[in-house]
């Protein structure tokens, strides 16, 4: 088969996908290749590890999303809008669910075609089907939960503007996990607290937003060294958000958290962000094979276990390499490292040239604590665990976002992006305010 008549399909345009798309549409698609096509449920990109500033309402993600139709005419792909649902590996096609909006079917079900599947579709929130998790918490993994759980936040400060500044009222906030999205969360929501009271909404004084992180591990960020959870612990603890660590949630009700040592954390918001699974349909796939949390499994070339011609990136796949144990955790750097990885394996595998292993570099972990309590952060695995805090740490943290945006956009135009937004943080709001 002609290399021009290859088509390579990339499912999940996020934090690994869209990279993926960028690269192989700025090489193999520019030169007319191969064509390349990435499938996306959603019509724009938002990058996930923001998703905890969206909630919080220092991110507006309206003005930092990506829409993957005009960038995909930018950059020599094509998109097509539709929710994976199961593939035919004998006919070598996948399947799309139909798209209905508002009752109303606006796309059919429908089957793609493929030479090359790469699958990208990350992972959700795993509650591990704690009694009323589903029905009482908000899971902070898509943009839309993340903007349902800042309108529901602002709600509260309407309701109470009513009572003013005399008012004592106290606002209870739960966040079970304290991995890097219940931590940075604290944080942030520590700090716009703070914020709307310069706005006017003093129905509720910052001290009064009691924020605690309830963790069934021994630690915060159960994944990093000692040194560096203490000194996460440390920084939350300064800003009065309580910890509670060896504590298993057995049960969410309306009114709060119940714990298996009989504690109750009384709670108006909650939120769940103790585990990450990934999606059902991925474990039907016929021949496939996945773990207990629904990742598939692929070898060090990540190429599926049993299909040569289907690759899996990112959090949806389990991948552990020669000389380890553990697979690789599902993180950005870890999607990120893998589309450059795999920008040049896939140009290999149509060129028929041997394949290569991914080798990962743990590049560290930078945890975000916000404004308020500065930032603690982490650079691990360098050639030991070092640990270091402040402004030097925030300006590696932004650094991934902006790496992230240079991938997508190029230098030039990120730095045009940094400087919007260095203009509409001096010229607008600090926060979104509706
Ligand atoms: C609040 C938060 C904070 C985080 N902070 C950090 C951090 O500080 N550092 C870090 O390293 N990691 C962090 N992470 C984890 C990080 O976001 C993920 O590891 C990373 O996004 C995984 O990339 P991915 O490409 O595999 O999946 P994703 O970025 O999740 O992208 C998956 C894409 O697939 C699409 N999709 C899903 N299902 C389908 C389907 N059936 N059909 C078609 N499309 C589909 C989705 O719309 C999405 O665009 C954080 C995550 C969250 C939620």
């Amino acid at each position: 088969m002609n290399n021009l008549t290859k088509r390579i399909v990339i499912v999940g345009g996020g934090a690994g996908g869209a990279e993926l798309a960028t690269r192989l549409g700025n090489t193999l698609g520019k030169k007319k290749l191969a064509q390349i096509t990435l499938i996306d449920a959603n019509r724009t990109h938002i990058w996930k590890p923001r998703l905890h500033e969206v909630a919080a309402g220092m991110l507006d993600a309206g003005s930092n999303e990506l829409s993957y139709v005009a960038h995909a005419h930018q950059h020599n792909f094509r998109f097509i809008l539709g929710k994976m649902c199961g593939v035919n590996r004998d006919e070598k096609h996948l399947l799309l669910s139909s798209l209905e909006e508002d009752n109303e079917e606006i796309l059919p079900a429908r089957t793609i075609d493929y030479d090359i599947l790469i699958i990208a579709v990350g992972s959700q929130t795993n509650d591990f089907g704690t009694k009323g998790a589903k029905e009482h918490c908000i899971y902070l993994d898509k943009r839309e939960a993340a903007e349902a759980f800042h309108h529901s936040f602002l709600n509260v400060y309407l309701k109470a503007s009513q009572a003013g500044s005399n008012s004592d009222e106290v606002f209870n906030i739960a966040i079970v996990g304290a991995g890097a999205t219940g931590v940075e969360l604290a944080a942030e929501l520590d700090h716009t607290a703070h914020q709307l009271v310069h706005y006017g909404f003093d129905g509720i004084k910052p001290e009064n937003v009691k924020i605690t992180i309830v963790e069934a591990g021994p630690k915060v960020m159960p994944a990093l060294s000692d040194k560096t959870s203490v000194a996460i612990r440390r920084q939350l603890e300064s800003l009065d958000i309580q910890i509670l660590t060896g504590q298993m949630v057995t049960e969410v009700t309306a009114e709060g958290l119940h714990t298996k040592d009989g504690k109750f954390i009384p709670a108006r918001l909650k939120v769940w962000s103790a585990g990450v699974k990934s999606w059902d349909f991925l474990a039907e796939i016929e021949g496939l094979e996945s773990n207990h949390i629904h990742q598939l499994i692929v070898k060090p070339t990540l190429q599926t276990s049993n299909d040569e011609t289907i690759f899996a990136m990112g959090d949806c796949c389990s991948c552990t390499l020669q000389g380890s144990e553990k697979p690789l955790p599902p993180r950005a750097q870890t999607a990120n490292q893998q589309a450059t990885f795999l920008a040049k394996q896939i140009a290999a595998f149509i060129n028929h040239q041997p394949l290569n292993d991914f080798v990962y570099k743990d590049k560290g972990s930078l945890i975000s604590l916000s404004k308020a309590g500065s930032v603690g952060s982490i650079m691990g695995n360098l050639s030991k665990d070092f640990t270091f805090e402040g402004r030097m740490a925030r300006l590696f943290y932004i650094s991934l976002y902006r790496l992230h945006q240079a991938t997508l956009h190029g230098w030039f135009n990120t730095a045009l992006l940094i400087l919007r937004d260095r203009i509409n943080k001096r010229t607008g709001p600090k926060m979104k305010l509706h």
